[in-house]
């Protein structure tokens, strides 16, 4: 249309991606750089801009469409729940409600049993942060430093990236701790994990619980060796100390098992989940614990609750999601295609001056960008694009989506993430 065509300055920008622009703010940006894509459309592992551009999406978006963009029956459950009563209050439920709360207890490992369902990862976590407070009386959370868990105060008082540091002093409580990070860490992961257990020794009798990602997401796709967390659970415990895994990014098939602590062998008390919940067709976040910590809500006050906590739509979504993963057999498959994607990602490491490591598992992979892959000086720390605006990762990233394949990226590392559905075709492109 008119509309479309380039203005007067030469903007080739469409009218929507104008008023976009003019009118709703970007996310973790000088809104002046921010310059939306208008999207008209999807499917499977791929979706089109108003160009007729198409794109591979190798990151599943934020790292969330794991069913990828064509799961109908998941659209249908929206559709028949909004027409069949789109809101009720808390105190009222639904069919998908306590059946999804079913099938969570289910699917994820040992005794974790009953779910607080919210609308993000975010509030996922401020639930699971307020429940081990109330649990154990305490109230310090000891987190990681290469780690995120969402954008609200408490949430991003226990990230340990440097998204926090605006936000600081945040809410009291919040102390980080070293992490498993053999590529670029001088502390080797399992003196890390040692150095939690002083940690916990020297805050006395103070700390709530320990807070990790199983694998690290957008910080790095950092996977700690296999002692790791079993280690990490026992020193949480020798405290009274709660475990919370985060399994916002590598919940749902994403590491080609269930959970990232799936991987391991660990069951948490309390674990977080989002984004793949729902494959990202609604906004849903789930916390779920521990019969001991359930137990204890029976006659302590859950002292919690949002408008739309568990809202019908959004549950309905994440009932439908979780029975296309299971119908689909997508984790599986992830596990599998995960295992080609690692072989020819490791080929990339062989071969390229500036891979400086690849790792991950199934579908969750990470490639580390380096100036010198030899001598591992990073491409692109945050500082850099906080004081440039833009890193050589993005020009990176900038440049596979003019070829055609959208891949996110956090400071010096692309995260390979895409929609389980994916296949060895899709991956060898
Ligand atoms: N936790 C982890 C591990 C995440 O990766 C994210 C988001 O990327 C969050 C929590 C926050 O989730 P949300 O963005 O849905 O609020």
């Amino acid at each position: 249309s008119d509309a479309d065509a380039p203005d007067a300055e030469g903007d080739a920008s469409t009218e929507i991606e104008r008023l976009d622009r003019e009118y709703v703010f970007g996310t973790w940006s000088y809104q002046k750089e921010v310059s939306p894509t208008e999207v008209t459309g999807a499917e499977g592992v791929r979706f089109t801009d108003a160009r007729g551009n198409e794109y591979l999406d190798l990151s599943g978006q934020l790292m969330c469409s794991n069913l990828g963009h064509s799961a109908d029956a998941v659209a249908d459950a929206i559709a028949e729940q909004a027409q069949e009563g789109a809101y009720f209050a808390p105190g009222f439920t639904t069919e998908a409600r306590a059946r999804l709360g079913e099938k969570l207890a289910a699917v994820t490992p040992g005794d974790l049993s009953k779910t607080f369902f919210s609308t993000s990862g975010t509030e996922a976590i401020e639930a699971a942060i307020k429940m081990a407070r109330l649990y154990t009386g305490k109230h310090k959370i000891v987190s990681r430093y290469r780690s995120y868990h969402g954008a609200t105060y408490g949430s991003i008082s226990v990230t340990g990236d440097p998204r926090r540091l605006p936000a600081e002093p945040g809410i009291p409580g919040a102390i980080k701790a070293p992490d498993p990070y053999d590529y670029g860490s001088t502390l080797d992961p399992m003196e890390s994990v040692e150095y939690i257990d002083e940690m916990l020794m020297l805050e006395g009798d103070t700390v709530a619980a320990v807070l990790v990602e199983p694998i690290v997401g957008s910080n790095g796709i950092l996977v700690p060796p296999d002692d790791y967390l079993p280690r990490l659970k026992e020193i949480a415990h020798d405290h009274d100390t709660l475990l919370i895994c985060d399994e916002v990014m590598s919940g749902f098939g994403r590491t080609g098992e269930w959970f990232g602590c799936d991987v391991f062998d660990v069951t948490p008390d309390i674990m977080t989940m989002a984004k793949g919940l729902s494959g990202a067709y609604a906004p849903l976040g789930a916390t779920i614990v521990s019969d001991d910590v359930a137990e204890h809500f029976e006659d302590n006050m859950l002292v919690h609750g949002h408008t739309y906590a568990g809202h019908p739509v959004t549950v309905a979504a994440g009932l439908a999601a979780v029975e296309t993963y299971e119908r689909e057999n997508l984790v599986e498959h992830a596990g599998e295609v995960g295992d080609y994607l690692g072989t020819r990602l490791d080929e990339l490491a062989e071969d390229h001056p500036s891979v400086g490591d690849v790792r991950g598992v199934g579908l969750f992979r990470g490639i580390e960008l380096t100036k010198r892959a030899d001598e591992r000086v990073p491409f692109g720390h945050r500082e850099d694009k906080l004081s440039t605006g833009t890193t050589v990762v993005d020009e990176v990233t900038q440049d596979a989506y003019e070829r055609g394949v959208y891949v996110a990226s956090m400071i010096n590392t692309l995260i390979i993430a895409p929609p389980l559905t994916i296949t060895e075709s899709d991956v060898d492109e």
